[in-house]
């Protein structure tokens, strides 16, 4: 009998094509809303693999609900949307897209540091709502990218293939990992920092660390107190990284110059949030790997993965656990 594959959002054709001639696959038909949690909960119950997306919660309750279950193959780098504890006590393997990504969401998480230093999304609105004026000396002044010192929180693929483009307007390259690189210092010309140190000293932060409850508002009032009033926050790792009311007040004040923010901690943010209310804040929604080519390569992975746990053989790219 053909196993059986749940897929939480709409896939494109061709990967369901490959899917369809092992296994039997049923799928949530929606593109833009996630699978209700209730039948989640009841999709589960006959499934051998589970493909769902960095939306899906898949927790003790969901993994519990789902006794043949044998793979968990999330369509993300990060995997802070399942509980790997409960997975990993059940003999589930658990599959990210690792490295298929990496270069798309370090284009984008650049664009998002420039974007943020020259306002360019508070200028072109400013333009476009028939505020532009006379040609003014010191209107629509941002910070100054070449040659300015960039902190990179994270030195991992993403990380790394940021300091590439860093090197492209001759920046100077701090970094803070919890382990440090000695290899990568000399290799990338970079210089490693403690964290506050790199806080101090950096003009430009950028999160690149994956999201865990250890590292749960890693940046809040103390670790924003410390940075420049010139210096730009970027988060295009993951929301709860940040205290977001932190933030809001340390951008109020003026205490930091800006903010660039492709991630939430809840997501989708309402119109209404607090930090979309500012105009030194340039808000993205979560497009980090938002290229056609990536988008498909991630769940061409995601599929090749079940294709291999489910036939028998190895995880093409297993969660470390
Ligand atoms: P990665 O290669 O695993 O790199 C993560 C790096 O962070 C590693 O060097 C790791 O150090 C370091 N690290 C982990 N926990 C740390 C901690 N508590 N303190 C200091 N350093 C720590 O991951 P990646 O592929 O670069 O992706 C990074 C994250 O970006 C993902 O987890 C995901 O959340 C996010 N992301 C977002 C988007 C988006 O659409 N916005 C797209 C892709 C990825 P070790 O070497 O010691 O493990």
């Amino acid at each position: 009998m053909k196993q059986t594959v749940y897929i939480t959002r709409k896939l494109p054709e061709d990967i369901i094509n490959t899917l369809s001639l092992h296994f039997h696959v049923r799928m949530w038909k929606e593109e833009n809303i996630p699978v209700p949690r209730d039948i989640l909960l009841k999709e589960v119950e006959d499934i051998d693999a589970l493909i769902c997306l960095l939306t899906d919660k898949i927790d003790e309750e969901v993994i519990g609900r789902a006794p043949h279950l044998k793979i968990i193959s999330n369509v993300a780098v990060g995997y802070n949307n399942i509980d790997i504890a409960a997975a990993v006590k059940r003999g589930i393997q658990v599959t990210n897209t690792p490295g298929v990504l990496t270069e798309t969401t370090a284009d984008l998480t650049f664009a998002l540091l420039m974007a943020t230093a020259r306002g360019v999304t508070t200028a072109s609105e400013a333009l476009r709502n028939g505020k532009w004026g006379a040609w003014s000396l010191m209107e629509f002044t941002g910070q100054d990218i070449f040659s300015a010192t960039l902190g990179i929180i994270g030195l991992g693929r993403i990380g790394e293939a940021l300091v590439k483009r860093a090197k492209g307007f001759d920046m100077n390259v701090l970094y803070y990992n919890r382990s440090r690189k000695q290899d990568k210092e000399q290799e990338l010309d970079i210089h490693y920092a403690e964290l506050n140190d790199l806080l101090q000293k950096a003009d430009y932060v950028c999160l690149m660390i994956p999201y865990s409850t250890e590292v749960h508002h890693l940046i809040g009032k103390e670790e924003l107190s410390l940075m420049k009033p010139t210096a730009i926050l970027i988060n295009t790792a993951r929301g709860g990284l940040v205290d977001e009311d932190a933030l809001y007040q340390a951008l109020k004040n003026r205490d930091i110059w800006a903010a660039g923010l492709d991630v939430f901690e809840i997501e989708p943010v309402p119109a209404d949030h607090h930090l979309l209310s500012l105009n030194n804040v340039v808000t993205l929604p979560h497009i980090g790997s938002a290229s056609y080519k990536t988008r498909m390569s991630m769940a061409q992975l995601a599929v090749e993965n079940v294709v291999s746990v489910l036939g028998g053989g190895e995880a093409l790219t297993p969660v470390q656990m």
